[in-house]
């Protein structure tokens, strides 16, 4: 069923254009909530267009039925995307032909290692194992009975690390040699890796905002670096801070976090009030779906997000709480 639209469509070729990209490994729950609101809302505020992405490339994670839950849920909550919703399963041509050209260009190699010989590879700053190298100058000859093959995106020397902007957050600079090393485009098993797939599908569909959780940032030089090696554009980063529990364990459909409750206004206002968005002073909270996105799109005020990676999510949205709601 298709929801009314609770925002016009953009008219036009857009100056902005943000995107909402689910993993379809579970039902919507708050923490996606987040990333859905805060992207939507940036987008609509400045009069661009919103676009929703499943992020279906890793297969064997996706759970049959998760993505039609997460769109209808998406429905119910009132949001409206331009154009039709993109499947990474369907675009697998795409990011082989973006393999290809790094692997032209020398900035990409084939690596032989198993799993088991980079457990003892150092951690990184991000609390990474960092790929030693061992396949960059071509597979050893110990190795090269093996089958199957990872594919590694060369970082290169490290003599600059890559940088960038987040709106948030400032300047940022990781330096990937010191805290990723080579790290894998294409999977032994023969998957497109996300860091990737996401890079190829935000160029291709022209987005210029990427507004997402703060979890995500730790890839985003990853994603940088391949941009440019790619000759793409570089879009601009807000990355918003990630629903916790009270442990500190952050709400996802890997944790086991519920699905969103079916009554779409007190958890739009909640989600709306953790991003440190006000509520109307001296007026009524809206008292309706489409009261709210009417107000959120028009308040929307990302100067007002709330500092710091993590925040705790109230009861009402932690699964695992017994507290009062
Ligand atoms: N698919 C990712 C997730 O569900 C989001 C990726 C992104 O926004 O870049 O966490």
């Amino acid at each position: 069923m298709i929801a009314k639209p609770a925002i016009a469509p953009a008219d036009g070729p857009p100056s902005r254009r943000g995107r909402f990209a689910p993993s379809p490994t579970g039902p919507l729950h708050f923490g996606s909530l987040l990333a859905a609101l805060a992207s939507c809302c940036d987008a609509r505020h400045a009069g661009g267009q919103w676009l929703v992405r499943i992020e279906d490339v890793d297969v064997p994670r996706s759970r049959p039925g998760a993505a039609s839950a997460i769109l209808a849920a998406l429905e119910r909550y009132g949001f409206v995307w331009d154009g039709p919703v993109l499947r990474q399963s369907e675009r697998t041509a795409l990011y082989a032909e973006a393999l290809d050209r790094l692997v032209a260009a020398g900035n990409a190699y084939p690596c032989a290692c198993t799993r088991r010989e980079l457990e003892s590879a150092p951690l990184g700053a991000g609390g990474e194992r960092v790929y030693p190298g061992t396949c960059r100058n071509g597979v050893p000859a110990a190795h090269r009975g093996r089958g199957q093959r990872a594919w590694r995106a060369a970082v290169g020397d490290g003599s600059s690390p890559v940088e960038y902007v987040d709106r948030l957050a400032g300047r940022v600079a990781q330096d990937l040699v010191r805290d990723v090393g080579d790290f894998v485009v294409k999977r032994a098993d023969g998957l497109f890796a996300y860091q990737l797939a996401v890079v190829v599908d935000d160029a291709q569909a022209g987005i210029t905002d990427v507004v997402r959780g703060a979890d995500l940032a730790a890839s985003t030089a990853r994603q940088v670096f391949l941009q440019r090696r790619l000759g793409f554009p570089t879009p601009s980063y807000l990355h918003v801070p990630v629903a916790v529990d009270a442990s500190g364990v952050k709400l996802s459909k890997s944790t086991h976090a519920c699905a969103l409750p079916d009554d779409p206004l007190p958890a739009l206002l909640a989600a709306w009030r953790f991003l440190g968005q006000p509520l109307p002073s001296g007026s009524a909270a809206p008292a309706s779906v489409a009261e709210f996105w009417a107000f959120a799109v028009a308040a929307w005020s990302p100067s007002r997000l709330p500092p710091g990676p993590t925040l705790v999510a109230a009861a009402a949205f932690d699964p695992r709480s017994t507290g009062p709601v």
